[in-house]
């Protein structure tokens, strides 16, 4: 083996293949330089009762810069993802100005090159994300952009989205989709049910989410390209997924934390923190998330890490922007609420998401020597309460502040650099 300069000792590997009881050297250049028993030499970190696993892959992370930097920067918002186990965090677009050109790509990868995670930029699917035209996807293409998504809002132009998924498919890239229906869901701040009638808050029909599912199926059986459904909420969207999936359609498809811990009833305490979108949705549809994510129909868990200041979280539920950060909470939520072993949780949130980001040459993979050492380090047995206040996000604004949750980032490697240690930023 080549010489180590820190060893992972005492943990339990766990990557695709399998898990196994062994210590990981990583080499100077960033590698790992052996996997198994015994292992010395360097600098030692403690993974005693742990699981050693590939970096966490976030397809979903609002990090807001350019233009809301009093929200998150690249560089917080990078931080916050090494502290949950994320090793690359893909960046949603809809920044000021948007990721809709060359440009703007650029110079996010600029600010991303000292991030504490890898940060790969999504590309805006039209101009501005205004839906009237398709964005210069080539030129973003050529700077490595794998992802392109107008996320916010869903292309609400059919003869448009079609163009875009046959222009995508010829660049090799895939289309993401915020799935709502402007035209459904216009006016309404909460899931349309009992709890926004007793609420008198206007809502949004799971219908007006479902319809752009169903279309954006229809779109992908008419051109074959492939689609990624963001942030899926209701029972009726996963039963169209599966559907679609049984059929042998390149679909794919997330689901956030929130939904799948959280229903609308929580909305009856007026607290804008629980404004998101697509909405806070029924048990049912919590139940039918969580199904999804065991059986399959649901590749990924995504975070949709939605930062925003205190003060516009502070408006009246209508006002207040939607989204929630979720960076650091996104693995013990999934450990204790999904009763799936850690071997499924990580698939949930590590390899599977690396491939659709198109990462996985870089991330997920498996714990072999030879391999980038993108790697974290979870202690499943840890509990901790989560503190709003020191969490290094540059926003508050986590539903989850005072919940006891299980399972702990203990150390995180980019590259070999261990920039988290003993659930502390290096940097
Ligand atoms: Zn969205
Ligand atoms: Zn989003």
């Amino acid at each position: 083996m080549a010489d180590a300069t820190l060893v992972l000792k005492g943990g339990r590997v766990v990557d695709e293949a399998g898990s196994r009881d062994a210590d990981v050297a990583i080499a100077a250049d960033g590698t790992i330089a052996a996997v198994g028993p015994g292992l010395d030499g360097g600098r030692v970190l403690d993974c005693s009762g742990c699981v050693v696993g590939p970096g966490l892959v976030d397809l979903h992370s609002h990090l807001r810069q350019p233009g809301l930097e009093e929200a998150e920067t690249i560089e917080t918002g990078s931080r916050a993802a090494a502290l949950g186990g994320y090793t690359a965090v893909v960046a949603m677009p809809n920044t000021t100005p948007a990721i809709d050109s060359a440009g703007v790509v650029r110079e996010v990868l600029e600010l991303a090159r000292t991030a504490l995670c890898d940060v790969h930029p999504a590309g805006a699917i039209t101009k501005e994300r205004a839906g009237t035209e398709l964005a210069p996807m080539a030129e973003m293409a050529a700077l490595g952009v794998r992802l392109f998504t107008d996320d916010g809002a869903g292309v609400q132009d059919s003869r448009l989205m079609r163009r875009a998924l046959e222009y995508a498919s010829a660049l090799g890239v895939t289309l993401a989709q915020h799935c709502e229906d402007a035209g459904l869901s216009t006016g309404g701040y909460m899931h349309e049910g009992e709890w926004s009638s007793r609420l008198g808050i206007p809502g949004q029909p799971a219908e007006a989410e479902e319809l752009m599912v169903a279309r954006d199926i229809a779109l992908c059986r008419l051109t074959k390209a492939p689609v990624h459904f963001l942030h899926l909420s209701t029972a009726g969207s996963v039963a169209l997924v599966r559907a679609a999936r049984a059929e042998g359609l390149p679909v794919t498809a997330e689901a956030a934390p929130h939904h799948f811990t959280l229903t609308d009833a929580a909305v009856a305490t007026y607290d804008p923190v629980f404004k998101v979108h697509p909405p806070l949705r029924t048990d049912v549809d919590v139940a039918a998330v969580k199904a999804g994510l065991t059986d399959g129909t649901i590749d990924a868990i995504a975070t949709d890490h939605a930062p925003h200041t205190l003060e516009s979280k502070e408006a009246a539920f209508d006002e207040a922007p939607p989204g929630m950060i979720g960076l650091e909470t996104a693995l013990p939520l999934a450990l204790g609420e999904l009763g799936l072993p850690i071997e499924a949780v990580l698939g949930l949130l590590s390899w599977r998401p690396a491939r659709i980001a198109g990462l996985a040459d870089a991330h997920g993979g498996p714990v072999v020597e030879g391999r980038r050492a993108n790697l974290c380090v979870i202690d499943p047995a840890a509990t901790w309460v989560v503190d709003a206040a020191a969490m290094a996000s540059r926003s508050r604004n986590t539903p989850y502040a005072g919940r006891k949750v299980t399972g702990r980032v203990r150390h995180t490697l980019l590259r070999g650099e261990p920039v988290v240690v003993d659930a502390e930023a290096q940097r």
